[in-house]
Order: structure tokens, then sequence, then C-alpha cells
């Protein structure tokens, strides 16, 4: 009986333990929020590539050294 209160309680929390960690999430646009992981936008040939391999200038994200120099 108690065993099964504990059980509950426990399902309880961990329900509410992943509502509470998804809330953030929401606003996931924010480049404040962007993991390395992330996919980005090419400001220049609007491929998406990964935040890690992305080259960032002036505030925009290019895939590669090239679309870069096309934009400057
Ligand atoms: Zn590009």
């Amino acid at each position: 009986m108690i065993f099964k209160l504990i059980l509950v309680v426990g399902i309880i929390a961990a329900i509410y333990f992943v509502f509470f960690k998804k809330k953030p999430r929401v606003s996931k646009d924010t480049k404040e929020e962007l993991k390395g992981s992330d996919m980005i936008e090419c400001a220049s040939c609007g491929i998406y590539s990964q935040l890690d391999d992305s080259i960032l200038s002036n505030g925009k994200y290019y895939c590669s050294k090239e679309c870069l120099e096309k934009v400057s």
C-alpha cells in the first residue's frame, strides 16, 4: 500500500519534472539559446549547416568561408 503511494508520487513528480524542464524550450529560436548541434541557415546560399560548422560574421551565419567572402 505504502509502496504503491510512493510509486504514484514518483510518477507525478516525474511528469512535473518533464513539464517543468520542457518549458524554457518554447523560446527556441532566440539566438542566445542556440546549441552547437542546432541547424543554422546560411545568410548567403540558404543551406542549413550545424552551428559548430558555421561562421558568424556581423550577426549572420555562413556555411563556409566562400559564402562569407561572397557577401562581404
Ligand atoms: Zn552558404
